[in-house]
């Protein structure tokens, strides 16, 4: 092979290189999503986790005491994590919640299949389907019809990752600024109760011991026993 016929063939291959690069980058994105509105992801759900950010923005808004406080109870973060054992954080609340806690969400307007707070959602709504673990990405439900619709484009799927990522990190926040949270609020009650009882008369002293003794002699009754 001459030398001019080298160079050609080397320079073709490169050009050939480049482009491949270039389709490489082109290519769609594997995952892809687009709401379809069907409303599964609002009913037969877990109770949603909600960040102080979430709270921080409810309350600006105006929305908090109203509308989203009501549906609000303190639960441990998870089971088999043992920062979320000790941590109580803030969810929303399923309605008519079957033995695993999974229900319909309060803000789910079933007659019209629209979520009441869309204006302002948990960010643990607002990423759904795709959530980030601390160390990878992951699809929570693969059953979520939005799944493989629509197009996805880089920018799309960054600003979903980047949501993820955000409501991983908010949720983490969270829970590890409950924990010495919890631990104040109960020394302070303890403390405040504790002033209290130095502050009683002898005599209400003396009735309080009485009203304990008797609560640790009761047995619990069953609420659901019939009287015989
Ligand atoms: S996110 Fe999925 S499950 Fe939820 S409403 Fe959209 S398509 Fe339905
Ligand atoms: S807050 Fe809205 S989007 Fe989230 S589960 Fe409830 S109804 Fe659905």
């Amino acid at each position: 092979m001459t030398e001019k016929k080298a160079k050609t063939k080397a320079e073709k291959k490169t050009k050939k290189e480049k482009v491949e690069k270039a389709e490489e980058k082109e290519k769609p994105a594997k995952f892809k999503f687009e709401c379809q509105k069907c409303g599964a992801c609002c009913q037969n759900r877990d109770p949603i986790p909600v960040t102080f950010s979430d709270l921080t923005r409810w309350t600006k808004q105006g929305s908090f005491m109203s509308i989203i406080l009501p549906h609000l109870e303190l639960r441990g973060v998870s089971e088999e994590d043992s920062l979320g054992q000790l941590a109580l954080i803030p969810y929303v609340k399923m309605k008519d919640e079957d033995e695993n806690s999974k229900g319909i969400c309060p803000f789910y307007d079933e007659e019209n299949k629209i979520c009441n707070i869309y204006f302002t959602l948990p960010l643990f709504c607002k990423t759904f389907p795709l959530y980030f673990s601390g160390e990878k990405y992951y699809v929570s439900d693969p059953t979520c019809p939005g799944i493989g619709q629509g197009d996805m484009t880089k920018e799309k799927l960054q600003d979903m990752r980047n949501t993820s990522v955000q409501d991983f990190n908010e949720r983490a926040d969270t829970t590890i600024a409950l924990i010495p949270l919890q631990g104040l609020f109960i020394r302070h009650f303890m403390k405040q109760s504790q002033d209290q009882i130095d502050k009683m008369s002898a005599e209400d002293k003396d009735k309080l011991d009485e009203l304990l003794k008797k609560s640790q002699n009761e047995t619990p009754q069953d609420p659901d026993a019939k009287d015989n």
